[in-house]
């Protein structure tokens, strides 16, 4: 007779990043019932692969406790155009992802009903009304299962999917060099090869610094063009001689027009970038990772049915046509972010980015960029979006 193994949970968490963490941290904290949530991932999450840059006017943004840096302005450098700006009523925040799993794993071990456990997932579906995950010795199921362990995107014809890829080192200098109150946000003094690049400088002290390069492109570059970038970064333009690179950070992040779906059936909940958190113009994702998990918090505290995030049709429209211009290569990017930069209050500009402007702020900052290609774009990407 052979056994039944399966084991049975409110909610199963697929993958324990910044969304199934977060997504777990608001779950403890909230009225829903529950006796017993899965957190599930292949690795033990004890490494600092990644930090998190983002804004909010919220002082006391989520997890200040383990907030690593904090701002009130950060510059915008280019060819032609330069400048501070301060943020109010905004703050530029960084988060230190060990320091964001450690606080999380720790938080959520002492409370009993989260059973954490490290495996590899070989499946997920949705049976009988449940969320159904495979591991190799295991199968598990809840009523809903939350995945950001797998992503999978219908690619249609002419979908622009580009990638932002980025390497970073952290370098400390012999000599105090950097301004520990100013974060350079873009710098746009390097060629943009007919896509989107630039550089961005964290200082974490005096003589220490994460120094990035960054591309928004069809594909990932060699390793070694990132490399010679940064010391062409940090030697010419910097005028540093002397520094250690000490950490070193590699990352790509989706730039998608394509939709992400879910082939797993309604028990699996897409979230995190496999469920489009990724903002496809700019690759920043923590924020909307916070914001949609307060969605489906507030959902399930109104008992209400879940499905997967549906992108706002007005952010998904201005996506693509930055991406379309970049593409074509109708106006250069850094001629596109210059005038973005120069022409509007900061505070608008970081609230288009998060997506929570009005329609009469969106034709202000669309009024400052070259507006014949973006007129062109828009006539091209709505035609396509609503084929
Ligand atoms: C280096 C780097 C820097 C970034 N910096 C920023 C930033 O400054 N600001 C910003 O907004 N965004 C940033 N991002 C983008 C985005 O915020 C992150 O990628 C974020 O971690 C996405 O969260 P997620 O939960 O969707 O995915 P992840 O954090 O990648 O989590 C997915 C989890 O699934 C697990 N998993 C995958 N497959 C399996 C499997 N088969 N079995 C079990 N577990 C599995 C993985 O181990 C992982 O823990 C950055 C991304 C990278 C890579």
């Amino acid at each position: 007779m052979t056994q039944d193994t399966t084991q049975t949970y409110d909610y199963i968490i697929a993958g324990m990043g910044a969304a199934g963490l977060s997504l777990a941290m608001r779950l403890k904290t909230s009225n829903i019932p529950f006796n017993k949530i899965l957190l599930i991932d292949k690795d033990l999450k004890n490494k600092n692969d990644r930090t998190w840059c983002f804004w909010t006017k919220d002082a006391d943004a989520w997890y200040h406790s383990i907030v690593y840096r904090k701002w009130s302005q950060f510059e915008f450098i280019s060819q032609d155009f330069r400048k501070v700006f301060e943020l109010n009523p905004y703050s530029y925040f960084m988060i230190r992802g060990i320091d964001f799993y450690s606080y999380c794993i720790e938080e959520l071990k002492e409370d009993i009903r989260f059973d954490i456990r490290t495996e590899e997932i070989r499946g997920l579906s949705s049976e009988h009304n449940l969320g159904v995950l495979q591991t190799i010795n295991s199968t598990y199921q809840a009523k809903y299962l939350f995945n950001s362990a797998f992503r999978n995107n219908l690619i249609h014809k002419n979908d622009i999917n580009y990638v932002q890829h980025f390497k970073g080192w952290v370098i400390e200098t012999t000599d105090n060099f950097f301004d520990v109150n100013l974060p350079v946000f873009m710098d746009f003094r390097t060629s943009q090869y007919q896509d989107c690049r630039f550089y961005y400088l964290i200082p974490l002290g005096p003589n220490r610094a994460l120094v990035e390069y960054t591309g928004f492109s069809p594909n990932a570059l060699p390793s070694e063009e990132y490399d010679k970038k940064l010391h062409h970064y940090i030697e010419n333009m910097l005028n540093i001689k002397d520094y250690n690179i000490v950490e070193r950070e590699y990352g790509e992040i989706p730039m998608m027009e394509s939709d992400y779906v879910n082939p797993y059936g309604p028990q699996v909940i897409n979230i995190g970038t496999a469920g489009g958190s990724s903002k496809a113009s700019t690759g920043y994702t923590f924020y909307f990772i916070q914001k949609n998990t307060n969605s489906i918090i507030d959902k399930l505290e109104k008992n209400e049915r879940l499905v997967d995030l549906k992108r706002s049709k007005k952010y998904k429209l201005y996506d693509s046509v930055i991406l379309d211009v970049i593409n074509k290569n109708s106006v250069p990017a850094d001629k596109i972010f210059t005038s973005l930069f120069k022409k509007n209050n900061i505070a608008d500009i970081l609230t288009f980015l998060n997506e929570e402007s009005s329609i009469w702020k969106d034709l202000g900052i669309m009024n400052s960029v070259p507006l014949l290609a973006f007129v062109k774009s828009t006539i091209v990407k709505i035609k396509h979006l609503y084929a």
